[in-house]
C-alpha cells in the first residue's frame, strides 16, 4: 500500500502550463504539488532552438523548461517525478492514483497534461526529427528559408501550416493521401490560389531522404496511393501536419471534450464543467498550440484554482 498525501491544488503535466500555474499557486500560498509526468518539461523538450518565448531570443527548449522548474521550485511548489495512472473526479476532494503507488488527494486539480502531433511512424522520420523534420511550422517555419519544403496532411493544420510556410520557403509541396480535403472550404481556396503551393493528391510519404553528417532532409520518397509509382520530392524541410492527440485519457468518460479529444472549458475561463477542476494548456487548445498561450492558461488556471478555494 503506498502513501495518501492531500494538498489544496494538484497540478497535472509539467510543460509551460503546469509549471506556470506552479509558479502562480505557489505565491498563492495554496502549497501545490505538481506531477511532472513522462515527458518532464513537456515538449520543449524534445525540440533545440525557441525564438519566440518573450524575453529569449534564443532559449533552448530543454534549458527553458529547466529554467521554470526551477522558478517553480524557488516560489515553493513541490514537483513530483510520477504519472498519474487514474484520476476519480466524481467528489471532492478529488482522488489520483499514481504509478508510484501514492494516492493523492486534492481540493483543486489543473490539469495540463498537454498534446502530443502525431507522427507517421517512420524509422527515417524518427531519425530526422529536429534536423529537418517538425511537427510545428510556428516553431521551426523560419529555419528554411528560401528552400523547399514539404507538408503532409489534408486538415486545416495542414493547411495552415502549408500557407504559413510561403512566408519562409521557395515552394511547399502538400501532399495529401486523398484527392479532397478536409480543412474549411475558405482555407482550401486560399490554399490553391497561392503562387508558392503545389498540391501533390494521392500520395503518401514512405521514407524521409537525408545526409548523415550534418544530419539534415533532402527530400522525401513518395507513393501514389493508386498506381504504387514512386518518385522522389526534394526539400530541405518535412512538416507533419496529420493531428495532434491531446492527451486527455484519465478524464476522457468525465469531462466534457471537443474537436477530437481537447478537453472543453467555459469561454474566457479554464474552468471545466466539474467545479474546482480546471484545463490549460494544449490540453484544450487546438488552435494556437504555443509555449506562451500555455504558459497563459497556466497563470489562469491557478488564478481560477485559488478564486474556487477562497469560495470554499
Ligand atoms: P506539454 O508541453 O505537452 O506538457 C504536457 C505535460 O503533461 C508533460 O510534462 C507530460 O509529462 C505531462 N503528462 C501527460 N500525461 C500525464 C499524466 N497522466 N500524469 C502526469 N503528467 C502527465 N511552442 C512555441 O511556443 N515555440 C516553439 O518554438 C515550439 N517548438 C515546438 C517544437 C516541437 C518539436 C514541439 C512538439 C512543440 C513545440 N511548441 C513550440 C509547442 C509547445 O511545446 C506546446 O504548445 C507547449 O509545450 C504546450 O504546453 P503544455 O504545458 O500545455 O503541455
Ligand atoms: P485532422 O482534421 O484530423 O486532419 C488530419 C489530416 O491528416 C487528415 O487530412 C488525414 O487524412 C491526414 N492523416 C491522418 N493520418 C495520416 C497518415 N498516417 N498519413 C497521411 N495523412 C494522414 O487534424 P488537424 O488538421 O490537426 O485538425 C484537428 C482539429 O483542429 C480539427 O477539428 C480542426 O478543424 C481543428 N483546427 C482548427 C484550426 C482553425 O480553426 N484555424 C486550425 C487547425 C486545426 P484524411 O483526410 O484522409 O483522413
Amino acid at each position: 500500500m503506498g502513501d495518501t498525501r492531500h494538498t489544496k491544488v494538484l497540478i497535472i503535466g509539467s510543460g509551460p502550463a503546469g509549471y506556470t500555474a506552479a509558479v502562480y499557486s505557489a505565491r498563492a500560498m495554496l502549497n501545490p504539488i505538481l506531477i511532472q509526468g513522462l515527458q518532464p518539461g513537456g515538449q520543449l523538450t524534445i525540440t533545440t532552438e525557441v525564438e519566440n518565448w518573450p524575453g529569449d531570443t534564443h532559449v533552448m527548449g530543454p534549458d527553458l523548461m529547466v529554467r521554470m522548474q526551477e522558478h517553480a521550485t524557488a516560489m515553493g511548489a513541490e514537483i513530483i517525478g510520477d504519472y498519474i495512472s487514474s484520476l476519480d473526479l466524481s467528489r471532492r476532494p478529488f482522488t489520483a492514483q499514481a504509478d508510484s503507488g501514492t494516492t493523492y488527494t486534492a481540493d483543486a486539480v489543473i490539469l495540463a497534461t498537454g498534446a502530443q502531433a502525431r507522427w507517421l511512424g517512420l524509422p527515417s522520420e524518427e531519425k530526422f526529427k529536429g534536423f529537418g523534420v517538425s511537427a510545428c511550422a510556428t516553431c521551426d517555419g523560419f529555419f528554411y528559408r528560401g528552400k523547399e519544403i514539404v507538408v503532409i496532411g489534408g486538415g486545416n493544420t495542414a493547411v495552415e501550416e502549408a500557407l504559413f510556410l510561403t512566408n519562409f520557403a521557395s515552394k511547399v509541396t502538400l501532399i495529401h493521401r486523398r484527392d479532397s480535403l478536409r480543412a474549411e472550404k475558405i482555407m482550401q481556396d486560399r490554399l490553391f490560389k497561392h503562387p508558392k503551393i503545389h498540391m501533390m493528391w494521392n500520395h503518401e510519404v514512405t521514407e524521409v531522404l537525408g545526409t548523415e553528417a550534418p544530419l539534415g532532409v533532402t527530400g522525401v520518397r513518395a507513393r501514389n496511393v493508386q498506381t504504387g509509382a514512386e518518385q522522389i520530392v526534394p526539400c530541405a524541410g518535412f512538416f507533419v501536419a496529420i493531428g495532434h492527440a491531446p492527451a486527455s485519457e484519465l478524464v476522457k468518460d468525465q469531462l466534457a471534450l471537443h474537436s477530437g479529444g481537447y478537453v472543453a472549458v467555459e469561454a474566457g475561463s479554464t474552468r471545466t464543467a466539474i467545479p474546482g477542476v480546471f484545463a490549460a494548456g494544449d490540453l484544450t487548445d487546438h488552435i494556437y498550440r504555443q509555449a506562451v498561450t500555455s504558459a497563459g492558461m497556466g497563470c489562469q488556471a491557478a488564478l481560477d484554482a485559488e478564486r474556487f478555494l477562497s469560495g470554499h
